[in-house]
């Protein structure tokens, strides 16, 4: 999976999977999509931060929490407009490319409501940059397999998985935790007996 490029999407993308699925965040965006571009032509966020609230609302609606979604993004892009860095490009994240990691992650981390969750979704996933998202699968595998501490905060387990990572295989750990929480580490009740880790993993067993 290459780096998209996009950070201001993934960031919108990520509003929009809270509290629901893959499909109806992607229905959301899609709607959003079609509501506030052209054909062809990337969102135009100027128009979504312009707009009524309840346009955006009803645009996001299949996403659920709706209400929630739409004024928190309208939050965010005022946010970002409020400290725009090139007057021509008010919404644009681009400057993130090139700058140093910690300035761009306390940059998202002071948005509304964007932790380092999604900070990390939009460094990595846009720009390829060395963060990596701990969500609620990577942190459960992860402190299976004796990675992470048990009951640390987010902040704690962001820090934690990104010093254990080897430089440059950012994304693929992470994609790897995901899909092994996904498919055999399952929350209630994990599939240790066709687990491929279960030879170095200290909570093989412990839940059946
Ligand atoms: S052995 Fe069980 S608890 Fe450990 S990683 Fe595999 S599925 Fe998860």
């Amino acid at each position: 999976m290459a780096p998209h490029g996009r950070p201001l999407d993934e960031l919108i993308l990520t509003v929009l999977s809270q509290s629901t699925n893959d499909r109806n965040r992607d229905v959301a965006f899609l709607r959003l999509r079609e509501r506030f571009a052209s054909p062809a032509q990337p969102i135009d966020y100027e128009a979504v931060l312009a707009a009524p609230v309840s346009d955006v609302e009803e645009a996001i609606r299949p996403g659920g929490i709706s209400k929630v979604k739409s004024a928190r993004i309208q939050a965010i892009l005022a946010s970002i407009a409020g400290t725009a860095r090139d007057p021509d490009e008010p919404l644009s994240l681009e400057w993130m490319r090139d700058a140093p990691m910690q300035e761009s992650r306390a940059y998202l981390c002071a948005l509304p409501g964007v932790g380092r969750k999604t900070a990390a979704c939009v460094l990595l996933f846009s720009y390829g940059l060395p963060d990596v998202p701990v969500d609620t699968h990577v942190s459960r595998v992860g402190t299976r397999l004796g990675l992470l501490r048990p009951g640390a905060p987010f902040e704690e387990l962001h820090d934690q998985m990104l010093s254990l990572t080897p430089p440059g295989q950012e994304l693929e750990l992470h994609v790897n935790l995901l899909r092994h929480g996904r498919r055999t580490c399952f929350a209630r009740k994990p599939a240790c007996e066709d687990c491929a880790l279960a030879r170095m993993c200290p909570s093989r067993g412990l839940f059946s």
